[in-house]
């Protein structure tokens, strides 16, 4: 009887210690998912956002992980993505024209099973969608809008099932869209401070920020930049005998002009007051040639009537190539280029304005290509050496 007795507490405690266990278990979980949360909610733009998203989250055993981002106008993957350089394995962006249906669809809880997989394959890109077994989409909303879907993958068939509480889930999925919506509302207002408030071009420091960043891309990815210096000719002349508002409208236009004849991804900025300079990446001078004469010619060829008055206009543009300032300055190898990268930038600038001076003096509306001289590297490296 007191054997029975012992043996029945025995089991008891044993249960008992399985409990507390798992209790500590789930406890500790749960305080690692809120320390994930909240890193997610206070992550410092989208990098880190996106790190955490689509590669810290993989500790809570998850295999993979897609996030898609609602993108009506292609501008949140600009605002998201353009100012980095390597892209984010895992991310996408949805068109909402071509995904209606599926957008329209999102359920309002997080939706687990492994149904989920096969259902979202094609929206996601999933090409091995065999490998995984079960999933979770996660659906990304800010009131009834969807902002987005997270899907988190799993080899293994148990991990994500239908009867698995969403609770936690739920949470989460609320707290990533509130934060991409920050990230994304914190993105724009950091564009605004790089935007001229007049044409909507880049601002000087965004250009000048740019430009360094985009050099050392193209020198990593051994292609190369061109960058243009535009000026308006006797603009004055238009504000003296139009006023400057009719100045400043022929600004306006001019940026435009210039927006429809480059990439989207080519940087177009106003350096000074009438002055305007872009940055063409990867791309060799003989096409950026091509496109700053496009620009002089469709400046030189439109009539802008303003107050019934027709007026006309001129530009000269001046060009200089990165692979020119390597040329001009032998810096062949890696080694020299990664010791001269932070001078580029000037050299290039200094290269491009002696250009559009050389426009100017001989004649203006045109477009100028300086000869490089090998015989000056010696004067550059040695005054690079000496600003050290
Ligand atoms: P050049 O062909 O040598 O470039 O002659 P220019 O008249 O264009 O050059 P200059 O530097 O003599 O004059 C530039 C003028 O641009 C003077 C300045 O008042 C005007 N300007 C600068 N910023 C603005 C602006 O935002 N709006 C207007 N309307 N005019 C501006
Ligand atoms: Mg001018
Ligand atoms: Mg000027």
């Amino acid at each position: 009887m007191e054997e029975k007795r012992l043996e029945e507490n025995r089991q008891l405690r044993e249960r008992l210690d399985r409990m507390l266990n798992e209790a500590r278990r789930n406890e500790k979980t749960q305080s690692s998912f809120d320390d994930f949360s909240l890193s997610v909610v206070a992550a410092q733009g989208p990098e880190e956002l996106f790190q955490l998203l689509l590669q810290e989250q993989k500790k809570f055993r998850v295999d993979d992980i897609r996030l898609c981002i609602v993108d009506q106008y292609h501008e949140h993957e600009r605002l998201l993505t353009e100012s980095y350089q390597h892209s984010y394995p895992g991310l996408s962006f949805l068109d909402v024209d071509s995904c209606q249906q599926f957008i329209d669809v999102i359920p309002d809880k997080p939706m687990l099973g492994q149904h989920v997989v096969s259902k979202y394959a094609a929206l996601i890109g999933l090409d091995d969608a065999h490998a995984y077994k079960s999933g979770a989409l996660l659906p990304l909303k800010r009131g009834d809008r969807v902002i987005g879907i997270q899907f988190l993958l799993s080899t293994d068939e148990n991990r994500y099932s239908q009867d698995y509480a969403t609770t936690f889930l739920q949470r989460l999925a609320a707290m990533i869209a509130i934060s991409i919506e920050n990230c994304i509302n914190r993105q724009r207002t950091l564009e605004m401070g790089y935007q001229d408030g007049l044409t909507s071009a880049y601002n000087r420091r965004y250009f000048d920020e740019r430009l360094k960043h985009e050099i050392s891309r193209c020198l990593r990815n051994h292609t190369d930049l061109v960058c243009l210096f535009l000026d308006v000719d006797h603009f004055k002349q238009i504000n003296d005998s139009h006023g400057h508002q009719v100045g400043d409208a022929v600004l306006v236009r001019l940026v435009t002009l210039m927006g429809e004849q480059v990439r989207s991804s080519d940087i177009i900025a106003r350096y000074g007051g009438e002055e305007f300079a872009i940055i063409l990446p990867d791309t060799g001078i003989q096409i950026a040639h091509e496109i700053a004469e496009r620009i002089r010619q469709l400046v030189a060829d439109q009539k802008l009537i303003f107050n019934d008055r027709t007026l006309s206009t001129t530009v000269s543009i001046g060009i200089a190539s990165l692979s020119q300032i390597k040329y001009q300055n032998g810096l062949t190898d890696s080694k020299q280029l990664q010791k001269s990268a932070d001078k580029l930038d000037q050299l290039l600038l200094q290269k491009a304005d002696e250009a559009l001076y050389l426009a100017k003096e001989t004649g203006r509306n045109k477009v100028v290509i300086k000869k490089v001289n090998r015989n000056e590297a010696p004067q550059v490296q040695r005054k690079m050496k000496n600003e050290k």
